[in-house]
């Protein structure tokens, strides 16, 4: 027979654990970006053609897919313009493309011109949808339906505004998942479900649409310390010689920049609290520099 568990002190523990983890990678975890060049060099050594988002996309467009091996990869620029500069350098110094997703919060326009003009892709991480629910507290997919004409004209106005200031074709763009997509269950790339919308700003393809995704074999993604790997590890794959590759990165899984991941965290705790609106939240202001350490096992766990 076995002993009835007590599940208050394994949660505690659960708790703790996730909290150092979370501690370590926005505080601690070492740069990795060698780990990148070192896939690359895999990638390439396996006959590897490396690709970005736009780049496979003309490639698809002209009907020049063939068996491959292609590893498509894709830097989504959440946080941490550091990192980022450092990944890049690594893209072209192997001398391969990728493309670089900006949030309006990491809009970086030089880095953005430099990037293309190295030969790869640099392009908009769009919100729309969690940024609109934030400022107007939708708490339902339904209560978001009913305003996407409203969440559509602040796209277009923002997707405007980054051509405009870039300069750049931004033909690919790509959904960012925030934390408020997670809690009304809506995925920001729904706004570009309308075709119409996509005409007339002069956008060919999501980073999602099925007539991409669909031709991968297997997508991965980097995760935070220790799952650094979210669904196996890609050098694995490029082992195997799998010819249809997408890695998917984030900067800040590739070194702990302390004030970006400080200022970030406390940055989605303000919004927690605009979001939430409880003046009794207020209380625990002074306790800010801790959040990163609560963060991960209070708010996460839906608190
Ligand atoms: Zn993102």
């Amino acid at each position: 027979m076995s002993m009835p568990t007590s599940s208050k002190p394994l949660k505690f523990q659960q708790a703790l654990r996730s909290s150092w983890h979370r501690f370590y990678s926005d505080f601690l975890l070492p740069s990795r970006v060698h780990e990148l060049r070192s896939l690359l060099e895999q990638a390439l050594a396996q006959g590897y053609q490396m690709h970005s988002i736009a780049s496979i996309w003309e490639k698809i467009k002209a009907g020049q897919l063939q068996d491959g091996p292609y590893l498509v990869l894709r830097l989504d620029i959440d946080t941490d313009l550091r990192t980022t500069r450092a990944l890049w350098q690594v893209v072209r110094e192997m001398g391969v493309q990728a493309s670089f997703y900006f949030r309006l919060s990491t809009l970086d326009v030089n880095l953005m011109r430099e990037i293309h003009a190295s030969g790869s892709e640099a392009s908009y991480h769009y919100e729309e949808i969690a940024t609109y629910a934030k400022r107007h507290r939708l708490k339902s997919r339904a209560e978001v339906e009913a305003h996407m004409p409203a969440i559509q004209a602040l796209f277009a106005e923002n997707y405007r505004r980054v051509k405009a200031l870039t300069g750049l074709p931004l033909h690919t763009v790509a959904s960012h998942g925030d934390w408020l997509n997670r809690r009304l269950g809506v995925i920001n790339h729904e706004l570009l479900q309308d075709r119409g919308l996509r005409e007339e700003l002069g956008i060919e393809l999501e980073a999602y649409d099925p007539v991409l995704q669909q031709r991968y074999t297997q997508r991965f993604s980097d995760g935070a310390h220790p799952n650094l790997w979210l669904n196996g590890n890609p050098l694995e794959a490029i082992r195997t010689g799998l010819p249809f590759v997408e890695v998917l990165l984030h900067p800040r899984h590739w070194g702990a920049n302390i004030p970006v991941n400080l200022r970030d965290n406390l940055r989605r705790l303000g919004e927690e609290l605009a979001y939430r609106q409880s003046w009794w939240f207020c209380l625990i202001g002074p306790l800010n520099p801790l959040w990163p350490i609560v963060q991960g096992g209070l708010v996460e766990s839906g608190f």
